[in-house]
């Protein structure tokens, strides 16, 4: 590797240019944008000290997606209706693997989301270590208040387009926001369909009793946690007794709640998109569970039947909660820019002490630095959410060795990734001079082994 160093000024230069096109080229994404930012502004040191990147112009090539898929998904609802939805499937970069990503069925879902996604998604899977590329996709679709079949019917029409760009070696989805088992099940079921194959390893996320993985549906919340349990470790601290809020309430927040009430922390609050619970005592989570994954019920459902030891407020952030409690950790798993700087002032403010991102990009960048200003420590998604998709390459492996592992050799092996995750995003922070910074630790390590990946694959 060449070690002759490039000028400062000549690499930011590069950089604001590079990110000057990817404004140009790709118009109104803002969250694409905002992510591409987030990324640039941890590169200049990197181009710096390796020119060749630059000369092999890996930053504008990353910045490309591969191959972007855009489909018509039309189906009927249980009136008899025709509906149209919009399918995505962002193929952003495969140097380290087939393209593995979720799907998110969400009303909100343009291409920008989906970009944004897989932008992330390429770093994050670079930073657990494992064989993936990057990639993600979806539809804005709303399964909410939809019945079993018409989820299956759209699931059906969703994969009867998508079945071609896929496969085990080529591009591997999974779920996200809006897509659980129950979706994974239906698309599965019409790619065996359609291509007579049973293909285990074309999806993730499947039924553990039909080509699953033990703790795929635990991992990105439990992976969150045990990430900022190493971030508490890094100051003498741990979970035990400390109070802490969870944003959302879907898989990754359950999941998240689960495992910091094994550590012993108090999980105070958690939220919907209408509204928040705050539990003074902590969340009864069995009862949580019942709501939400079997009743596919709301937060106002769980207050309702937890009664009085339970304050549901409509309409409210969770992370007002801090106003007039301490808060020592808090773990934003439901959105993107759930959390704005705001937000982040009264978490600090309540003496917050880490933060670590559930979901992918939900700190705003005003929020991310107010959480640097004030020493917080500050996990960003694509290191702290990473146990979601490594335990996805996990099922991966165990599909292509006709195999099924254990819960407790699963997990282990999450929490040793997790681990690693950390150590990777600390030790590049420490080699760049910015011991702590998470943020430039995780894009750094992710950024270089993807770019030397694809400086070793040629100009593609
Ligand atoms: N949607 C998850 C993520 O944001 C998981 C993706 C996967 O398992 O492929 O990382």
């Amino acid at each position: 590797m060449s070690t002759t160093l490039v000028p400062p000024t000549t690499a930011s230069a590069r950089l604001e240019s590079i990110f000057d096109d990817v404004l140009r080229r790709n118009p109104g994404e803002t969250e694409f944008h905002q992510a591409a930012r987030e990324v640039f502004d941890s590169l200049g040191r990197v181009i710096q000290k390796h020119p060749q990147y630059a000369e092999a112009a890996i930053l504008e090539r990353i910045c490309e997606p591969e191959r972007q898929i855009i489909f018509r998904v039309p189906w009927v609802d249980d009136a008899g209706q025709v509906q149209i939805n919009r399918g995505f499937r962002v193929e952003f970069n495969s140097a380290l693997g087939p393209y593995k990503g979720g799907l998110r069925f969400h009303p909100s879902v343009l291409l920008g989301t989906v970009k944004f996604l897989g932008f992330e998604q390429v770093f994050k899977n670079a930073l657990t270590g494992m064989p993936i590329g990057g990639g993600k996709g979806g539809s804005d679709f709303d399964p909410k208040g939809k019945s079993d079949n018409e989820v299956m019917r759209f699931c059906q029409s969703f994969m009867t387009e998508l079945y071609r760009h896929i496969g085990e070696y080529t591009d591997v989805p999974a779920g996200d926001i809006g897509v659980g088992g129950r979706e994974i099940g239906y698309l599965f079921g019409q790619y065996k369909r359609i291509t007579n194959r049973y293909e285990s390893g074309v999806l993730t996320g499947k039924g553990v009793g039909w080509g699953g993985a033990l703790v795929r549906t635990e991992a990105t919340g439990y992976g969150a946690t045990v990430f900022t349990e190493e971030m508490l470790r890094t100051r003498g601290e741990d979970f035990d007794g400390k109070r802490v809020l969870v944003s959302g309430s879907g898989n990754v927040a359950l999941y998240a709640i689960e495992k910091v009430q094994q550590l012993g922390g108090i999980v105070v609050g958690c939220s919907d998109s209408s509204g928040t619970v705050y539990d003074e005592k902590g969340l009864d989570l069995g009862l949580l569970r019942q709501v939400k994954e079997v009743d596919r019920g709301r937060l106002s459902d769980y207050a309702e039947a937890r009664g009085a030891d339970s304050d549901y407020r409509a309409g409210a952030r969770i992370w007002s909660i801090a106003e007039s409690v301490r808060v020592d950790v808090a773990l934003p798993c439901a959105t993107q820019n759930e959390l704005d700087e705001a937000d982040a002032r009264t978490l600090v403010r309540s003496g917050v002490l880490a933060v670590a991102e559930g979901a992918n990009m939900p700190c705003t960048p005003e929020a991310v630095r107010v959480f640097a200003e004030s020493s917080v420590l500050f996990g960003p998604g694509k290191a702290a959410n990473a146990g979601g998709v490594a335990t996805s390459a996990l099922e991966m492996q165990q599909n292509a060795s006709r195999d099924s592992w254990s819960f407790e050799h699963s997990e282990q092996r999450l929490h040793e990734i997790m681990v690693g995750i950390h150590e990777r995003c600390a030790a590049t922070a420490d080699e760049y001079g910015e011991p702590g910074n998470y943020v430039l630790g995780a894009n750094v390590a992710g950024f270089t082994r993807v770019a030397d990946a694809m400086l070793a694959l040629g100009v593609i």
